[in-house]
């Protein structure tokens, strides 16, 4: 596998062509930003220890036949991926309400409802990534009914799969971010991005304590060393 042009400089990632046309090289940075890229901070390591947990869950999801962009890690800051055409939506799965949605609902933080709830976000910097619903998405043409349909059956089977494994290694999923896009190879609609503390709320299930980049958000404490926490119990459990 041959590593060739950029393609993409995010915030907190990188993206590399390969030789293959199918195929792209994701590079995670040290960098993390929230509030819209209004708040910024670099943390040694924590490049390293997203591409590790990003790469134990998709890799997971993949064996139990959720499919995703991910194909391997092959260094400590890079993934080698299936090339995508990007799904500008996001879909967040919630065991429990927190943050921007416990605002918007008016509800204590870590409110628990009887069952998930699904959100659609329009994936938009200058929008602010506002809550969109399935026929604004379609008018938009951001995805098609039955593309939509399969994402949030998709993010539904995701979002239980992991919260049974954060459950198993001692740790609660309270939410999760999933974006989606067409393989380049198959057209079939795959989980793409990453699945980490950077995208996901993950408390520790005996204290409570936030493991996720909440921790940044609200000035909790050093980031890299609650992902370091998060990584350990993973790699305590059989996967
Ligand atoms: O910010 P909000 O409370 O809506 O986040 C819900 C979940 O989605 C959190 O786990 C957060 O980390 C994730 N998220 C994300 N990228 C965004 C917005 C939210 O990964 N742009």
């Amino acid at each position: 596998m041959v590593k060739r042009e950029l393609l993409f400089n995010g915030n907190e990632k990188q993206v590399y062509a390969t030789d293959d046309p199918n195929l792209v090289i994701f590079r995670y940075k040290d960098v993390t930003v929230a509030y819209n890229n209004v708040k910024r901070a670099r943390f040694n390591g924590k490049g390293i220890l997203d591409n590790r947990i990003s790469s134990i869950l998709l890799g997971y999801l993949n064996r139990k036949g959720v499919e995703t962009h991910f194909v391997e890690q092959i260094s400590d800051r890079e993934q080698l991926c299936r090339k995508i055409e990007i799904i500008p939506l996001e879909v967040v799965f919630h065991n429990r309400i927190a943050g921007t949605l416990a605002s918007k609902l008016g509800v204590p933080e870590g409110y628990k409802p009887d069952d998930i709830v699904l959100d659609l976000c329009y994936n938009n910097d200058e929008l602010g990534d506002p809550l969109v619903n399935r026929s604004q998405a379609v008018a938009l043409k951001l995805a098609s009914c039955d593309e939509l349909k399969q994402m949030f059956s998709m993010a539904k089977r995701a979002g239980t799969l992991l919260t049974r494994l954060f459950d198993k290694a001692g740790l609660e999923l309270v939410d999760a971010k999933m974006e989606f896009g067409r393989a380049a190879d198959t057209g079939a609609i795959i989980i793409s991005d990453e699945i980490s503390p950077d995208t996901c709320r993950i408390w520790d299930k005996a204290t409570g304590e936030k493991l996720d980049k909440d921790c940044f958000r609200l000035d909790l404490g050093d980031v890299s060393e609650a992902y370091a926490k998060v990584l350990d119990k993973l790699n305590s459990i059989k996967i």
